[in-house]
């Protein structure tokens, strides 16, 4: 009987290794742990924060780049032409 909140450890998409909980960057490589939504909060946008599943290029809530995609650290074949 555990009432401890336990938070997500996420391996990183880079190195491969796994973070500690509550992590949002990884400490051996640097990469983002959280694939956010890549529209930042600016003059004209409030920014969209959605956060999406690793595998994600694009935010699935607005279209936008994902933190991972814009990072290099995803490589969205969508055509699979990469033969
Ligand atoms: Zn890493
Ligand atoms: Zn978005």
């Amino acid at each position: 009987m555990s009432s401890q909140k336990k938070e997500e450890r996420h391996t990183c998409v880079r190195c491969g290794r796994l973070s500690d909980e509550g992590d949002k960057y990884c400490i051996f490589c640097g990469a983002p742990l959280i694939n956010h939504c890549g529209d930042e909060p600016g003059l004209v946008s409030k920014g969209c924060k959605h956060i999406n599943r690793k595998d994600a290029a694009f935010c699935a809530k607005c279209g936008y780049q994902t933190r991972f995609y814009l990072d290099g650290l995803i490589d969205p074949s969508p055509y699979g032409d990469n033969s």
